[in-house]
């Protein structure tokens, strides 16, 4: 396409993402902003500041899946009347809590004592949309300006190399990458201070990473994909708050033995709750799928128990950063910051991220405020984020914890529980390393993995299409759309890969890791063999071909704003 005039608006900050890391920072940062002004003198207030805020989905949550059992410590610092606050999404609060040990297919048993660190009793059970939306309004009445349906698709520098704001993506452009006649020209966002908070795997967080190094001489990212469903039950059933852990089955034997991750089950408000189950991209069985891991475990006698007459009425799936501070890139680069998700803010040992993320966002806030105070965004007024985060409790929780993804990572289930036991006994000691995660998989044929993947794998659980639905039947239920005249947001960057080597080292393992079925191997009568078909429209964006490929040949970019999963605000 030739050469586009675009419109430019300048913002005072922005906020890439509409997730709880910069729905909180913007918030934050308004809060900052007025109360400033109440104080200084005229000439230095900041009568119209404009504060921005984009987010890719079609609305501020249509890309959350819901349920979340929510730790208050970030949301008490920055709407500490919540609790008072009759619009507050609340779902429940957390009244019984139990981990099942599932020792097989049909057997197990609930643990006599729930672990610290997934005690819950008494937090806040939401909806993550609903919460989000909540957050937005507030944002929203402060002043902070948001555009949903502008997916970032690359950064602005200016003349010293230092980041300057955001483009979002063209609209309306054809899949040859022509315009159409619909054609819109993203917008530049120009702001001396671009704080990015996109999620697992963000795509500005990965161009902002390699053009200033932010991850060299430190672990990737790790992360876990998981697969969730929320089910409806007859009027009168769910009665009270409750959270179900569970662990190994279907994921491990009862020796742990297997890929790591577990479930979850959480009830929500009405007769709703949801179940999830993660397990960790480095997963070495290129066999493995989610979605159908996940109908197994419903289908295990104790969660059908607890779910058994419940029917599934939405569908999602996404990558959640797990490496916590042992995986944290640097982060910040001149006049940019990186918050949430982005940035590996979770602490994997209690799974829970969400109020890092508020917090690592209201921190950035504070290092913006002090940029637009001073006008100083250079590399140096921007490390004052990682001071502040060190000197908060973000790091008091999340530091004891930084090799426990590298504890199971390299010493599996039974050696990674020992190492995390000694780190709580006697310290964390220093980083330890992990390899990236898309070289866990281990190739068909070899030592470790020496059978076919999927064998019979799909013919051994019975569809009902209520309590046990299909991929194709989840997708459908994820609502996720994507206007299909528009090039793939995909990018294969070698298929002769997939046709050819792939086939028979890996035995095409897109085809399952893929929670949405986008990726399926068809054939080519000319050619004589099988290539791979990519239908993007199923794509429900949780990134894991990005992260779990392991030629690393699937890059996954914005596709046009808007698209992507409706999960609705429920
Ligand atoms: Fe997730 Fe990639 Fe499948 Fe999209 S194509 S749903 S990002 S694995």
């Amino acid at each position: 396409m030739s050469e586009i005039e675009r419109e430019s608006m300048p913002v005072d900050v922005i906020f890439v993402g509409g997730g709880p890391a910069c729905l909180a920072g913007a918030l934050h940062l308004m809060g900052l902003i007025e109360k400033h002004n109440e104080t200084a003198p005229e000439d230095e207030q900041f009568e119209e500041p404009m504060i921005g805020l984009i987010e890719k989905g079609s609305e501020i949550g249509s890309h959350a899946i819901s349920g979340a059992v929510l730790d208050p410590r970030a949301l008490d610092e920055l709407c500490p009347d919540w609790k008072e606050d009759d619009s507050f999404p609340l779902e429940r609060y957390v009244e019984r809590e139990a981990m099942l040990a599932l020792t097989s297919a049909t057997g197990g048993f609930q643990l006599p004592f729930m672990p610290a660190e997934f005690h819950d009793e008494g937090k806040p059970i939401v909806s993550i949309a609903k919460f989000q939306k909540w957050l937005a309004d507030k944002a929203e009445e402060m002043g902070v300006m948001i555009f949903p349906g502008f997916a970032g698709v690359d950064l602005l520098y200016d003349e010293e190399g230092k980041v300057a704001g955001v483009r979002t993506g063209d609209k309306g452009v054809g899949p040859d990458g022509e315009p159409k006649d619909n054609f819109e020209p993203g917008m530049d966002l120009e702001s001396p201070v671009t704080i990015i908070g996109e999620g697992p795997r963000g795509h500005l967080a990965r161009i902002l990473m390699d053009k200033y190094g932010l991850q060299d001489g430190r672990n990737q990212m790790a992360y876990e994909t998981g697969c969730k469903e929320v089910l409806e039950f007859p009027e009168g059933t769910i009665t009270e708050g409750f959270v179900y852990l569970t662990s190994l089955y279907p994921l491990q034997d009862a020796f742990g033995s297997g890929p790591f991750g577990g479930g979850f089950i959480y009830s929500l408000g009405g007769d709703r709750a949801c179940i999830g189950l993660l397990a960790s991209t480095d997963a070495a069985d290129p066999g493995l799928d989610m979605q159908y891991e996940l109908q197994k475990l419903k289908l295990h006698p104790k969660i059908k128990d607890i779910l058994g007459e419940g029917k599934v009425v939405k569908y999602g799936a996404k990558t959640v950063t797990v490496g916590g501070w042992g995986c944290m890139p640097k982060l910040y680069a001149p006049g940019a910051l990186i918050v949430g998700d982005s940035a590996s803010f979770l602490n994997a040992a209690r799974i829970k991220g969400i109020h890092l993320s508020m917090k690592s966002g209201m921190l950035a806030a504070e290092t913006a405020f002090a940029a637009m105070v001073s006008g100083d965004n250079s590399d140096e007024a921007m490390s004052k984020f990682k001071a502040a985060i060190d000197a908060s409790w973000i790091r008091v929780e999340m530091e004891p914890t930084k090799n426990f993804h590298a504890g199971f990572h390299n010493s599996g289930m039974i050696g990674g529980s020992m190492k995390f036991l000694w780190s709580k006994v006697f310290g964390a000691g220093s980083i330890q390393g992990v390899s990236p995660d898309h070289e866990g998989m281990k190739k068909l044929g070899g030592a470790a993995l020496p059978v076919q993947p999927a064998a019979g794998k799909y013919g051994d659980i019975e569809y009902d299409g209520s309590y046990v639905v299909d991929k194709l039947t989840d997708v459908f239920l994820s609502g996720t759309k994507h206007d299909e005249h528009q090039p793939c947001h995909l990018k294969i960057t070698d298929p002769e890969v997939c046709a050819t080597k792939c086939v028979e080292e890996y035995g095409n393992p897109c085809e399952r890791f893929c929670p949405a079925q986008v990726y399926n191997m068809v054939d080519n009568e000319e050619a004589g063999r099988k290539e791979l078909q990519v239908d993007f429209s199923n794509c429900v964006h949780c990134k894991t071909c990005d992260i779990r490929d392991p030629y690393q040949i699937i890059q996954w970019v914005p596709p046009e704003g808007g698209d992507g999963p409706e999960y609705g605000i429920l």
